[in-house]
């Protein structure tokens, strides 16, 4: 059919799934287990419906200025979007501009490929060491920009704010964006690291520190002149990309600073008891700092194990994907639902082995 020569063709990135059944133990998409800041029940609870008539801010103010003081940035180096997602989004379209390939790991969050490909971005995805580390040297390559997980998803490997900043040396002339998508668990941001290079970009969201996912909010933060050229292509495709409750909620939740501790500090405490409980069964995984275990048996099958454990209305992540195919990426959740899944994977080993 002629009119489907000129149609955009991509394959999709997949979510992960949203299960419609009750009573599941869902640790499949980094979802935090715990509500977000008390108080944003109070904005939900005074909110005006009447305010739905009118446009939101497009500037999204009330949301930029407190990210802005939360982070001692000024306002003008913040931009938000409808979930980081968005916001790297945009910045693919901004800032990867270049006959050059995009950088990225070849283990890595799966929808950078995906952007490259709708937007036509030329790419080379970077294989990390055997043990899911990353070589800086191998991005001493000429390129159109850099782009990567720290801590990595799915790997949760966590690396140095030094080697960020090796790769920022030699690369002057590409925009670098570092996704700290999971940099609240335990990770040391590379925030600082703009005071000394204009040409990096850092992206965080509220959907796992924040326990956010279900407003979609995340932002980036960079010199300004980044900023900018960001805000331009924004303003180029959807002036009103955050809605009016959603930017208040926002601002809301980062006030309270000690609830925002207690719940990282509870999910990291859950995911140091978990390793140790997946070593005594045998599971090997890298060693995470986000808030899931990317784990392997040797003795069984990640795809069987991922299948059982959905059977019992538990579900992980896992990938039938060349090098991951024997992982599962398991989401922190409370304590109690880890306690339900190691009992589950004992049951699990128990029937293989008959
Ligand atoms: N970056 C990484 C590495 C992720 O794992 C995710 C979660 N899927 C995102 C970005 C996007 O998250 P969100 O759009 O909810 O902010």
């Amino acid at each position: 059919m002629s009119w489907e020569n000129n149609v955009r063709r991509v394959v999709p990135y997949v979510a992960g799934e949203q299960p419609k059944i009750s009573d599941v133990i869902k640790l499949n998409t980094n979802e935090n287990p715990y509500p977000p800041a008390p108080s944003v029940q109070n904005i939900l609870d005074n909110f005006n419906i009447s305010k739905m008539k009118l446009y939101p801010d497009p500037n999204a103010e009330v949301l930029i200025n407190a990210i802005a003081e939360n982070y001692q940035v000024k306002p003008e180096q913040v931009f938000v979007g409808v979930g980081s997602d968005d916001v790297i989004s945009m910045a693919f379209l901004t800032f990867f501009n270049s006959q050059r390939p995009v950088l990225f790991p070849d283990v890595t969050y799966s929808f950078y490929d995906v952007w490259a490909d709708v937007y036509k971005i030329p790419y080379q995805q970077i294989k990390l060491t055997e043990d899911f580390r990353i070589n800086p040297d191998d991005y001493k390559i000429p390129n159109g920009g850099i782009i990567f997980p720290n801590p990595n998803a799915p790997t949760g490997v966590l690396e140095s704010v030094d080697l960020i900043e090796e790769i920022l040396q030699v690369n002057p002339d590409s925009v670098v964006m570092i996704d700290e998508a999971y940099i609240d668990f335990g990770g040391e941001s590379c925030l600082p690291l703009l005071k000394k290079y204009e040409n990096l970009l850092v992206i965080q969201t509220y959907s796992k520190s924040r326990s956010m996912a279900g407003m979609r909010i995340g932002f980036a933060i960079g010199n300004e002149k980044l900023i900018r050229y960001l805000n331009d292509v924004k303003f180029s495709i959807n002036s009103y990309t955050m809605n009016h409750l959603t930017l208040l909620c926002g601002a809301e939740s980062l006030k309270d600073d000690n609830y925002f501790r207690s719940c990282t500090s509870k999910i990291i405490e859950t995911r140091e008891d978990t390793k140790q409980k997946l070593a005594e069964l045998g599971f090997i995984f890298p060693d995470s700092k986000s808030n899931f275990i990317f784990a392997s048996h040797p003795d069984y099958d990640a795809s069987i194990i991922f299948e059982k454990l959905k059977a019992r209305k538990i579900f992980v992540r896992y990938w039938n994907k060349p090098r991951i195919n024997q992982y599962m990426r398991i989401t922190i959740g409370t304590p109690e639902e880890m306690n339900c899944l190691l009992t589950a994977l004992q049951e699990i080993m128990g029937e293989l082995n008959r």
